[in-house]
């Protein structure tokens, strides 16, 4: 095999990925294919003797045109599933080229350095203190992770024990409390750390999904020892953010590690006009939040910070010998991850921040939240469709209710069959996509907005569509031939 011959494979896929950009704004967003036909058509002996390179790339991207979801696109609105710039394929691309491990400076200094400065831009744009320390982590599960792991650390430090020498098993025990609209990958770091997700003191929240200070309050009254609170920026279904100026004063009270998930939340700090929002937010001691979601950078990226550096570099320095370590000054980033071997993924956030500028970041976070009043304004105004959230940030949650001569029927089980009747209908429309979630009980539609390629013509579609799906189920049910 030649290098030319490597090259042209390197053009093929440049061409068909540019191809499948160009095609993200009119393509059906869901996929055609099923898991069965997909499974079938990449199916095959793995072969003796290899095939030519050009062919695989070719007939594996012919093979998977189906089977793609229009992800990147505009109009994907299930989970938070942000966007990729332009700027931020193309530094994945040359990521992936240059192939540099990303442990230490002595060996990749220009992956490193990027990934350094692309950290100190973050922690201003997030308005953070500049001496926090950053690791770049593959994502918000991972970023909680490595922060609550820093957490378990210092709070067991305080208590006199070193768990990253001696463990858990003997050691006073620790607390870890978090609201109850918290997100699973709270619970799935409070289990990877052998702290047992079934151990976690769930505070109350309200509506919203915010976590009710008062009820925190009591909760921290009757524990003593080490204690982690978790808090959160930007729920899930709400968007809602946890009242940090009371939650950190009260952490501070009772001397324990405040931890906030931020995964997509935490860039309202970007915005002049939304960081009242998340007003306290700096005074935790730990945060998580992803890249690869509002900052629209490829999978898999995201970012631990935490303020205190000593605190994260025992949770995750595996230091050995062997390695390299350039001192305090010019910190290696192979210290503040879980993994020794990984690539650059910071280089990506490097030239989508320095792209964007800070008034690019937060017009890209205000214009997605503009777009989902833009959205509640138009689904509301539809007699049936319920709203179940203030749309504070880019998150809401809908329901669509069954009508009988032009009256709600309000039978909750008959809204979950209607809303999730209605959700099924726009995935198989297509022109939009949408998932369901169970909120308080009721089976609900979120709709969450973090993409730059979304436009207030892309919102017009997509409300049309979801209304026109309520509107064929509305008729459906209401004629006597189909019920
Ligand atoms: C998405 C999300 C996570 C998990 O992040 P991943 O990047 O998917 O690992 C955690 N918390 C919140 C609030 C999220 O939105």
């Amino acid at each position: 095999m030649t290098i030319a011959h490597d090259n042209v494979v390197l053009h093929e896929a440049t061409r068909v990925a540019l191809e499948y950009l160009d095609g993200l704004d009119e393509r059906p967003v869901a996929p055609s294919a099923t898991a069965d036909s997909m499974y079938a058509a990449f199916s095959q002996p793995l072969s003796e003797r290899g095939e030519d390179p050009l062919n695989v790339i070719r007939d594996l991207a012919h093979k998977a045109d189906p089977g793609l979801m229009a992800m990147p696109g505009p109009r994907v609105f299930a989970w938070v599933q942000g966007g990729t710039l332009p700027v931020s394929i193309a530094a994945d691309w040359l990521t992936s080229a240059w192939d540099q491990n990303t442990a230490f400076y002595q060996t990749t200094p220009a992956c490193a350095a990027m990934e350094e400065v692309a950290a100190k831009w973050a922690l201003d744009l997030l308005k953070l203190p500049s001496t926090c320390s950053v690791g770049m982590v593959t994502g918000a599960t991972v970023a909680n992770l490595v922060g609550l792991a820093a957490a378990r650390h210092a709070v067991l430090e305080k208590h006199g024990w070193d768990v990253e020498e001696d463990g858990l098993q003997g050691a006073p025990k620790v607390t870890v409390i978090a609201g109850e609209e918290g997100h699973l990958a709270i619970f799935s770091a409070v289990r990877y750390l052998g702290l047992g997700q079934n151990a976690v003191r769930k505070i109350e929240a309200d509506e919203q999904g915010r976590m009710i200070p008062g009820a925190l309050a009591a909760t921290l009254a009757e524990i003593d020892g080490p204690t982690i609170v978790c808090a959160q920026a930007g729920q899930i279904n709400t968007g809602a953010f946890d009242p940090f100026v009371e939650i950190s004063a009260l952490c501070r009270e009772h001397g324990a590690w405040l931890h906030v998930d931020g995964a997509f939340g935490l860039w309202a700090q970007a915005s002049a006009n939304l960081c009242h929002l998340s007003d306290g937010v700096e005074l935790a001691d730990s945060w998580a939040v992803d890249a690869h979601k509002w900052l629209n950078v490829p999978y898999d990226s995201a970012m631990v910070i935490v303020r205190d550096p000593a605190a994260h570099r025992a949770a995750t320095c595996s230091i050995a010998s062997y390695l390299s370590d350039n001192g305090p000054e010019r910190q290696d980033p192979m210290h503040f991850v879980p993994e020794l071997s990984r690539r650059a993924r910071g280089v990506s956030v490097y030239a989508a921040l320095r792209t964007l500028g800070r008034n690019g970041v937060q017009e890209l976070i205000e214009r997605c939240c503009d777009l989902s009043q833009r959205m509640r304004d138009q689904l509301i105004s539809m007699p049936g469709v319920e709203l179940l959230n203030h749309v504070v940030l880019n998150q809401a949650v809908y329901r669509f209710h069954r009508l009988i001569d032009g009256q709600i029927v309000d039978d909750d089980e008959q809204t979950d069959a209607m809303t999730r009747a209605v959700i099924e209908a726009v995935q198989h429309d297509r022109t939009c996509y949408v998932a369901g979630v169970e909120w308080h009980g009721q089976y609900a539609m979120r709709i969450a907005l973090s993409n730059w390629r979304t436009t207030a013509r892309d919102i017009d579609r997509s409300s049309a569509a979801i209304l026109g799906c309520y509107k064929a189920l509305l008729e459906r049910k209401a004629s006597p031939v189909s019920t």
